[in-house]
């Protein structure tokens, strides 16, 4: 059973956990308030634990990415 979104706010690009029944989340870094829309969705879980595992696992690729795409 799905229970935690992973959502990306639509502002800075911040990642944060939500919980399925949420209509609307704040961003903790920019204070950003997104609708909870499918598109802003980039994983779901099942715990809080295993959300932040994939949080980790996102920022660790965004930052490989962009170490790539260095001139
Ligand atoms: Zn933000």
């Amino acid at each position: 059973m799905v229970r935690y979104l992973v959502v990306v706010c639509s502002r800075c690009g911040g990642y944060r956990v939500v919980s399925g029944v949420q209509k609307t989340f704040r961003c903790f870094s920019c204070g950003n308030v997104s609708s909870l829309k499918q598109e802003l969705v980039v994983a779901y879980a099942s715990s809080a634990e295993e959300a932040r595992h994939v949080i980790a696992h996102l920022k660790i690729s965004r930052a490989a990415k962009r170490e790539t795409s260095k001139p």
